[in-house]
């Protein structure tokens, strides 16, 4: 970064074979990024290879020669993994098992910041699904002592999805006994789509800090919207095409309030070429190229 102002920032990588943890933290350099977030495997099921053979020593170094600090390094728990569902025992179990064991990988991982999404009621009340995720995690936490922070992330609200209001995440979160293990993600994206004004960032801190405490954001994810505030979709788009805009998404990037938390992009791919060099440039540097995407 040239700016005397160090942003931490980074995007969704995949790390891939043969080098995985390594690639991961080599791609996250190229795209001059001082942060990242990965899935330890495929986001969409439980099959994992073992850490043991995902580069992890090369990685570390690598970061720690370019200046990544492993402490805002994010994994990201797969999507099957639902802790607000009591109507299915098997995927709530599974669910339980699988959390637990993505504590451990974060853990062989070196890292701290596990994101999590609260889940799908599948139709139960939003009170039910609260009990049921906030009960999950402190089952889970009972039995890891090994110091990784699960930050819940704020959803969009489809469907049934718990998590659309910061007053629901406040409510799992003011359940969980280990208060140093959970935190909160927030994603401009779903933010937006919930109904929030993401151009308001004063007005979100005060609600934030207010129902939750500001000490418990852990992790932003920094993507445009497909969609309209209040439309509940959740279709991430790429910086500056999207219904939030570059100027307040920069804002973002820049906000003191937010300079020790890590802002993760997960905007999608340009045909077959990554954006997210480009996007981090223009967030970092605070200028806008008219239609870069085409230029990519
Ligand atoms: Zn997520």
């Amino acid at each position: 970064m040239t700016n005397d102002e160090k942003i931490l920032i980074g995007s969704h990588i995949s790390l891939k074979a043969p080098d995985y943890f390594l690639a991961g933290a080599e791609q996250a350099a190229s795209f001059n990024e001082s942060s990242f977030m990965f899935y330890t495997g495929a986001p969409q099921n439980n099959r994992r290879l073992p850490t043991s053979i995902m580069k992890i020593k090369e990685g570390t170094s690598f970061c720690k020669e370019h200046g990544m600090d492993l402490s805002t390094i994010v994994v990201h728990a797969p999507y099957i993994i639902n802790l607000s569902n009591s109507k299915n025992p098997d995927v709530y179990e599974l669910g339980k098992r699988f959390l637990g064991s993505e504590l451990t990988r974060v853990k062989d991982f070196g890292l701290s910041l596990l994101v999590l999404h609260p889940g799908s009621t599948l139709g139960a009340s939003p009170e039910e699904g609260i009990e049921t995720c906030a009960s999950a995690i402190n089952e889970v936490l009972d039995s890891d002592n090994g110091g990784v922070t699960i930050c819940l992330e704020s959803m969009a609200g489809k469907g049934n999805e718990l998590g659309r209001s910061l007053e629901e995440i406040s409510e799992i979160v003011s359940r969980i006994k280990k208060q140093d293990r959970i935190g909160v993600c927030l994603d401009t994206c779903h933010l937006n789509d919930a109904g929030y004004d993401v151009s308001d960032i004063d007005s979100l801190v005060k609600k934030f800090d207010s129902l939750i405490g500001l000490d418990k954001l852990k992790v932003i994810h920094l993507n445009d919207s497909k969609n309209v505030m209040g439309s509940g979709k959740d279709r991430h788009e790429n910086i500056g095409y999207g219904t939030i805009g570059f100027e307040t998404l920069s804002r973002w990037a820049h906000e003191k309030r937010f300079s020790s938390i890590p802002k993760i992009l997960e905007t999608p791919m340009v045909g077959e070429k990554y954006p997210y060099k480009k996007e981090i440039e223009m967030l970092v540097s605070g200028k806008y190229v008219d239609g870069w995407r085409e230029k990519l």
